[in-house]
Order: structure tokens, then C-alpha cells, then sequence
């Protein structure tokens, strides 16, 4: 991999002596996405699915063209991918369509610790509704969700699973092929949160046979605001939409209403073109690289800043044995957020916080961590500078000891 090259690519990392490692929150964007995005505004301008002249047809034959990218991406079909807002649009959807309607008093929903509140919350949600049961797979000592413990919590009474595919804040992959395979014997559904996993590794819905799979444009070189939730068809064809207004009609009587097919039934209003045509070339830009290119140079990035960070006093790592390129640690006595801002003055940038984790946070028994997060346009020269601010905020706050 060319990373100075691909550097090039990035106006924001071309513009700013910065070395980005907050991939996990927001990737930066290359100039094909840019330009994509812009040929649309410049182009093209005008709404899909209803005008009736050339500019109409061609966006919405773009837009269309990139939900076809989207399937042959994850390999579903065409109208198995919804596009939503982004992950937690999906993943509310899932939750607001399928749980209120399949979801009885006393029925298990299986989540874990582990999920970002986007995973979580819409399963809190309905649980409370239907006075059904949110029950937590132990996490390993590790804090890993495993087979094992996922055998413990799962009864014929579950009849959801949501699970996150790799977690945001410790970077471990869930061994969810398996889990699947499980929750499938005792007739749940399982609705993976896809959107740290889709931006590095392969992820094919077929093979996974997971019920649904939601994720993000943004975390993987695309646009704001849009995302994907990939649904079975004839579960997305039982579903009711959660939102209702135009274009996702067939016929409106005065009393009553009929909708079209998945997955235009979920998609009211004019939608995100641009972002979905930005999205289109996001997954050019990715696959250009390689995704087995990517997920070994992340982890070469995460073992060296590991190794380095073990040489130096007072740094705890939460997660030593990530899968993926996201870190999680804290410097002893110095707040995360205080050591961020060191962080920034070293051209640094990287998250303080508790990452829509906050159940996590109490699990490490800790308020907030720092996480780096690092992608295919990092390189060792980012993980020396993320070093030597992490050695400056420890002698920082050491003065004011
Ligand atoms: N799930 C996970 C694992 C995430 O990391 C995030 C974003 N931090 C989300 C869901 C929500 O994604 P979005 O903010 O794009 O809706």
C-alpha cells in the first residue's frame, strides 16, 4: 500500500499537519467521494423517482445505481438495501418495525455491554413497550462476547439478538457466523450492528445469514447522513414503515393507505441523493485498496503503537488484544479529556469520551477512555506522533501533581 499516495488523496490530511485517528467516530473523505458528491449538487440537482425529464431520470438511475453497488458489495439483492440516515437510523428501524411488531410480554431480546447506545437503546425501548426481557450476554474476562457465554443467555424465549459485529470501543470481533447459526435454532432473528465492521472487513449478509445488517456512509470514507440497513426481503416485505409521507406510497385513500414494495416503503421523502451517489464511489474508493490490504495494516498500526505504549509508565490499554485498529486506553492521574486537548496542540486528533458506550465505561470502571482509531491512510509516522503526545500530556499533568 502507497500510504503517501493515498494520503494525496485526502484533502483534509493534504490541508492540515494532523495526524487523523478518530476513524471510529468519522473517516475522513477521499477527493473521488468529493467529487461525486459534487457532480450531483453541479450535475445534476433534482429530485429521484418522480420528474418526468432527462436531469430526473439520469439522478434517479445514479441513486438507483448506487443501491446496486451497495448489494453487490455486501451480496444481497437490490432491494435488500433500505438507505437510511446512517447505523442508528437502521438499527431504530429494525427495532421500531420488526421488535413492535413481533416482540410479546415475556419474549427475550439478547444485546450486550458491549453495544454502542444505537445498538442498545431501540431494544430498551421496546422491551419497555411489550414488557418483554433485555437479557446481557456475559462478557469474558476480556470483556469479549463469546459462543460460549452466548450459549448461556440464549433460551427458546429469545426471539431477538442484537449484537455489534466489532465494537467500537474495544475492537473486538464478534464471532457472530456462529451466533447466528444459534439464534436461527430457537427461530430469533439476528440484527448485526454492522458499522465498525463494514468500513474493514469483508462482510457478506449471504454468508453471515444474518437477518439484518446496519451500518454508516461516514465511517467508511463516505458522506454524512447516509447509511444502509440490509433486510432479508421477505422479512422487510412483512415489515410495516416507521415513517410515512411521500414517495413510499402505492395508493392514498382518505381513511386508509397502501405502500409499495421493500425497500421504497421505508424510504420517505426525498431521500440523500448525494449522499447515496457519494457512497457509490466511497465503495469504489475501498475496494480499490483491498480490504485484506486494509485490515492487515491496521493491525500492523494498532501492535506497533501497543508495543510502544508498553514503554511507556502509566498507560493502561483496555483492549491489548484488539482484532481491528481500534485503541482504548488512559494515562494514569490525567483525564482523557484534558490529555485530548495536549493531544490537539500535537496536531493529534483522537476521541475522549465515553464512545455511546456508557454501560461499557462502567464495566472497565472507567468514566471516559481515549481511543485511536486507525485506517488505511494512517501510518507508523502518526502512531510515533500519537507516542510522543501521549508522553507530553503525562509530563503536562505531572507538573501540576
Ligand atoms: N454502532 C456503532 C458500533 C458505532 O460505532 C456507531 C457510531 N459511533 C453507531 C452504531 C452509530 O452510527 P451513526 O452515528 O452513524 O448512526
Amino acid at each position: 500500500m502507497d500510504i503517501k499516495k493515498i494520503k494525496n488523496d485526502f484533502p483534509v490530511l493534504v490541508e492540515n499537519d494532523i495526524s487523523y485517528l478518530d476513524s471510529a467516530a468519522s473517516t475522513i473523505k477521499p477527493r473521488n467521494v468529493i467529487d461525486a458528491i459534487n457532480y450531483y449538487y453541479e450535475k445534476l440537482g433534482v429530485n429521484v423517482h418522480r420528474g418526468v425529464y432527462k436531469l430526473s431520470y439520469d439522478a434517479t438511475e445514479r441513486y438507483e445505481l448506487s443501491r446496486q453497488r451497495v448489494a453487490d458489495f455486501i451480496n444481497c439483492k437490490f432491494d435488500e438495501v433500505v438507505f437510511t440516515r446512517g447505523a442508528s437510523n437502521a438499527l431504530n428501524l429494525v427495532a421500531n418495525s420488526y421488535g413492535m411488531a413481533n416482540i410479546e410480554e415475556g419474549d427475550e431480546i439478547i444485546v450486550s455491554e458491549l453495544e454502542h447506545h444505537s445498538s442498545m437503546l431501540p431494544w430498551q425501548h421496546v422491551a419497555k413497550e411489550k414488557n418483554a426481557n433485555l437479557v446481557y450476554v456475559p462478557l469474558s474476562d476480556e470483556g469479549r462476547i463469546t459462543v460460549e457465554n452466548f450459549k448461556k443467555v440464549l433460551t427458546e424465549k429469545t426471539k431477538v439478538v442484537a449484537l455489534t459485529y466489532v465494537s467500537n470501543v474495544m475492537g473486538y470481533i464478534t464471532p457472530i457466523e456462529e451466533i447466528i447459526e444459534l439464534a436461527h435454532e430457537v427461530g430469533a432473528i439476528v440484527t448485526v450492528d454492522g458499522a465498525q465492521a463494514v468500513p474493514h472487513m469483508k462482510v457478506d449478509v449471504k454468508a453471515l445469514n444474518c437477518d439484518f445488517l446496519s451500518f454508516s456512509g461516514h465511517k467508511m470514507v463516505g458522506p454524512t447522513g447516509i447509511g444502509v440497513l440490509y433486510g432479508k426481503f421477505e422479512l422487510l416485505q412483512d415489515m410495516n414503515p416507521v415513517e410515512f409521507g411521500g414517495d413510499m406510497i402505492d395508493y392514498v385513500y382518505l381513511h386508509d393507505a397502501t405502500w409499495k414494495d421493500a425497500p421504497y416503503k421505508f424510504e420517505t421523502g426525498t431521500p440523500l441523493i448525494a449522499g447515496a451517489i457519494g457512497l457509490h464511489a466511497a465503495i469504489d474508493y475501498i475496494e480499490s485498496i483491498g480490504y485484506d490490504q486494509i485490515i492487515q495494516h491496521e493491525h500492523k498500526l494498532k501492535n506497533y503503537a501497543i508495543e510502544q505504549f508498553h514503554k511507556i509508565d502509566g498507560v493502561t490499554v483496555f483492549n491489548e488484544t484488539s482484532d481491528t485498529g481500534i485503541i482504548s486506553f488512559n494515562i494514569d492521574n490525567v483525564h482523557p479529556h484534558d490529555a485530548a486537548s495536549v493531544f490537539d496542540q500535537e496536531g493529534v486528533c483522537i476521541r475522549a469520551g465515553h464512545h455511546c458506550a456508557q454501560p461499557l465505561m462502567k464495566y472497565l470502571n472507567q468514566i471516559a477512555t481515549l481511543r485511536a482509531s486507525f485506517y488505511f491512510y494512517n501510518d507508523k509516522k502518526d502512531v510515533d506522533r500519537l507516542v510522543n503526545a501521549v508522553k507530553k500530556a503525562k509530563e503536562f499533568f505531572a507538573f501540576f501533581e
